[in-house]
């Protein structure tokens, strides 16, 4: 049976400015909370008898009508490139985190359910069921837990950069996706940009189009065919969504730039005619094309990475046709820091 959590008080993580302004009966006293509650410092699970800059009975009543959400790291494996994991238990069940340091900034992959009705088939979560959606406080206290981390170890970036590409499809929680993405990008805390939070769908029509009329923040498109029989072979939804109404979504939004995730398997998807076609589906599109090799050991299924010869030869075509296009090769494949990975591994133990 479904896991139902218990009906409980707001999570504090999950307060976007509006709701402080009227927990708090102030702009002012709302912006001194906000910088305490998306601070930075190492992550805690009490909220304190006072805090600056906020009159002490209108904290009580933050305190007395919200709760802290139960997150709790339970697994943190580093690899060699920084590239942390940590798998962080809550009601109902564990999501992984996933920390990507680079030079000049560090990007928290975050989950946003508790496994994923959708049943992509390379992907590991696919195969954990569905528990249920996470709260808008969960996710941003995914955040907070890995950005903590970096506060601790000063040789990595500032944690900056934000996408939900952890467990879960986003745009099947859209409205606490939505709540999650409003305070990240809020004002005074934690102020990430919205170029800076990128929430990558499977491909849900009817909430790609809400998505983008609703947030100024980037939607990536996983696309990983150049033909609906590919696609539908390893996303079974695209029979529902097929390939063109998934692009036709994006030419509504001709202004954004939108960014397409195409996974490479071999003798799949990664041919020179499928380089074409894919340049010639997103012919006019304001579009940055990533080219991702397949991770084998989150496959359930017998699916093979393209080689990286046929990877730049793929790269050569879409590039020689106009599209912005980079390869982005794995990182932190020595801990698993793949969709739904460790939660497999945790699971067949
Ligand atoms: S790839 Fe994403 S949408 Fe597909 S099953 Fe995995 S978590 Fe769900």
């Amino acid at each position: 049976m479904r896991y139902k959590p218990p009906v409980t008080a707001p999570d504090v993580t999950g307060l976007t400015m509006a709701d402080l302004e009227g927990l708090l009966s102030s702009r002012r006293r709302a912006i001194e909370a906000a910088k305490w509650i998306y601070g930075k410092r190492p992550w805690s699970l009490e909220l304190p008898p006072a805090i600056p800059g906020v009159n002490g009975e209108a904290w009580g009543r933050v305190r007395a009508s919200c709760t802290v959400p139960e997150v709790q790291v339970t697994d943190r494996t580093i690899a060699t490139d920084g590239t942390t994991k940590f798998l962080i238990e809550m009601p109902g069940g564990s999501v992984e985190t996933v920390l990507i340091p680079a030079r000049d900034r560090s990007t928290v992959c975050v989950s946003s359910q508790i496994g994923c009705t959708r049943s992509c088939r390379f992907c590991a979560t696919a195969t954990l069921g569905f528990t249920r959606n996470l709260r808008a406080g969960e996710i941003v206290a995914q955040y907070l837990v890995a950005r903590a981390h970096c506060v601790e170890r000063p040789d990595l970036s500032p944690a900056t950069n934000v996408v939900f590409m952890g467990m879960g499809e986003p745009l099947d929680n859209l409205d606490e996706v939505l709540t999650a993405v409003e305070i990240l990008t809020q004002t005074p805390a934690p102020q990430l940009g919205n170029a800076q939070v990128t929430v990558s769908t499977s491909g849900i029509v009817p909430g790609m189009r809400r998505f983008l009329t609703e947030s100024k923040a980037s939607l990536a498109l996983s696309l990983n065919g150049s033909t609906d029989d590919q696609r539908t072979r390893v996303m079974p939804h695209n029979k529902t969504w097929p390939i063109a109404e998934l692009v036709a979504v994006l030419r509504e939004h001709p202004k954004r730039t939108h960014f397409i995730e195409y996974v490479m398997f071999d003798g799949v998807n990664d041919s020179d005619e499928d380089a074409a076609r894919v340049a010639a589906l997103l012919d006019g599109l304001n579009a940055r094309l990533n080219l991702i090799p397949h991770n084998p050991i989150t496959s359930p299924i017998a699916l093979q990475s393209s080689s990286a010869e046929r990877i730049e030869a793929f790269h050569r075509v879409v590039h020689a046709a106009g599209l912005r296009t980079m390869i982005r090769w794995p990182k932190g494949s020595d801990v698993a820091a793949a969709c739904g990975q460790l939660a497999r591994i945790r699971t067949k133990t």
